[in-house]
């Protein structure tokens, strides 16, 4: 814990939902649902709209309908958001040489690194206003949250105090004070099972838990969880803001003799490079959020593909079955010389650092887990059945009418609402399926790829 409030943590509000309102003009103001919107989808975010009629993240899509019907339910558009992140970190770096990224949509910032004139309440205060403003500027309109405090756990405790659109300084010397009444779930690591735990202990609020001694507590949680939860009660976090984290991967690739041309056989490549890449996060005790492939072509051309899922996975089933389907919108025809595996968005902060413990969300390998299902399916990456050109949320361009995005589709007909962030909300049109004026609009492909490594995590 330092002396000051120097670590920022920002955290973009509402970040897919946000996208898409900003992109989709007619979509502002009202409920927007992202996220898988198959039988078997989940919630990925939800806009503050439709968090109102009580839809949230990792809900499923079929529950978030009979709450809020009239919801737009859109799949994600994972350019636009990687795109947007990637504007929000490069300010962020610009800040100070201190970044550390932990998702798409959130970061820790070392203000000590950020060469301010001093680091005073007064003086952080106001830098954080105004890199709200410059983030809202960069991104066209996307709002973040920001905590400030004197250590890691504090300053994110603060950034989700009062969402969204919030500035939150915690003052040196009152963390304990804003500690003691919430809830122990607030500690990062304490998940629904520790916290039962601890409830049947009659431990609730960090102050009850602030209570206990550390024998006491070691005895109900375990050695490894009992002591980080003994120190982060009493606000003590001394983790430095670490840059450089985003790179962290894990990946596994192969390149090839002869060009590959026989489906079954890159999917049994995939396969094994997945089980490679998920015992490496397992030794390490790592779990990623982001499954990337990385295709490169007979002509040289590199292609990535990825997709999120709602929670971290190190388990072989959920890798392979992801890299597996990303490689079904590839049009491998040609041949393929080069095939690899990644994932990144590695762990939640938390898990590596504090308690050393492997992530437990998604157990060991075994059984493939059929009920987990994308919360972000890119339209780009195909993981929908191909038929399903048209998905809703999608891009598309139309010859006369220009760009815009697919409000609905099915029994032949599709239809799109033309309208861009630049525009207002546009007229409606519909079409049929084989509309030759009406395609899929994406944004120019990246040449050379950008997969990290195959480096394990140090
Ligand atoms: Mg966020």
């Amino acid at each position: 814990m330092r002396k000051q409030a120097s670590v920022l943590h920002l955290d973009l509000d509402a970040f897919f939902a946000s996208v898409e309102q900003r992109d989709k003009p007619s979509l502002r103001g009202k409920p927007v649902v992202v996220g898988g919107v198959g039988g078997r989808g989940v919630v990925a975010t939800a806009s503050y709209e439709a968090r109102r009629y009580g839809v949230r993240s990792a809900m499923s899509t079929r529950e978030a309908r009979s709450r809020c019907p009239h919801a737009a339910f859109l799949t994600g558009r994972f350019h636009a958001y990687r795109e947007a992140s990637d504007v929000v970190m490069r300010l962020l770096r610009e800040v100070s040489p201190l970044v550390e990224p932990l998702s798409l949509d959130e970061a820790f910032v070392d203000l000590e690194r950020a060469g301010l004139p001093d680091l005073e309440v007064a003086t952080v205060t106001a830098y954080a206003a105004d890199l709200r403003e410059r983030v809202a500027v960069a991104t066209g309109g996307l709002t973040a949250s920001i905590g400030l405090g004197t250590s890691k756990f504090i300053a994110k405790v603060a950034s989700d105090l009062e969402k969204p659109d919030a500035l939150v300084v915690v003052p040196p010397g009152t963390e304990r004070d804003l500690l003691r009444p919430m809830s122990v779930s607030v500690i990062p690591g304490v998940g629904p099972v520790t916290a039962e735990r601890l409830r049947r202990a009659g431990i609730q609020t960090v102050a009850d838990l602030e209570a206990v001694d550390l024998a006491e507590l070691l005895r109900l949680v375990g050695q490894a969880q009992g002591t980080g939860l003994h120190a982060l009660a009493r606000a003590h976090d001394d983790r430095p803001v670490v840059a450089e984290r985003e790179a962290k991967s894990v990946s596994s690739e192969g390149t090839y003799e002869t060009d590959l041309t026989d489906r079954r056989l890159m999917e049994g490549l995939l396969t094994r490079q997945a089980g490679e890449v998920a015992a490496r996060l397992r030794k390490h005790g790592l779990s990623g959020r982001t499954v990337t492939i990385k295709v490169r072509l007979h002509d040289f051309t590199t292609l990535n593909r990825s997709t999120t899922l709602p929670e971290p996975t190190d388990s072989t089933a959920t890798v392979a079955r992801l890299a597996r389907a990303l490689l079904t919108d590839l049009d491998t025809s040609g041949g393929v010389r080069l095939l690899g595996v990644g994932v990144s968005g590695l762990a939640d902060w938390i898990q590596d650092d504090l308690f050393g413990e492997s992530s437990d969300t998604d157990g060991a390998d075994g059984a493939p887990e059929e009920d987990e299902v994308l919360g972000v399916d890119a339209v780009e990456a195909g993981v929908k059945a191909r038929r399903s050109v048209y998905a809703p949320g999608q891009d598309v361009e139309h010859d006369e009418m220009g760009r815009g995005w697919v409000w609905g589709s099915g029994r032949g007909v599709v239809t799109v609402r033309f309208e861009t962030a630049g525009t207002p909300p546009g007229p409606v049109r519909s079409y049929a399926l084989d509309e030759p004026a009406l395609r899929p609009w994406r944004p120019a492909e990246p040449t050379e790829n950008d997969m990290p490594a195959a480096d394990p995590p140090a």
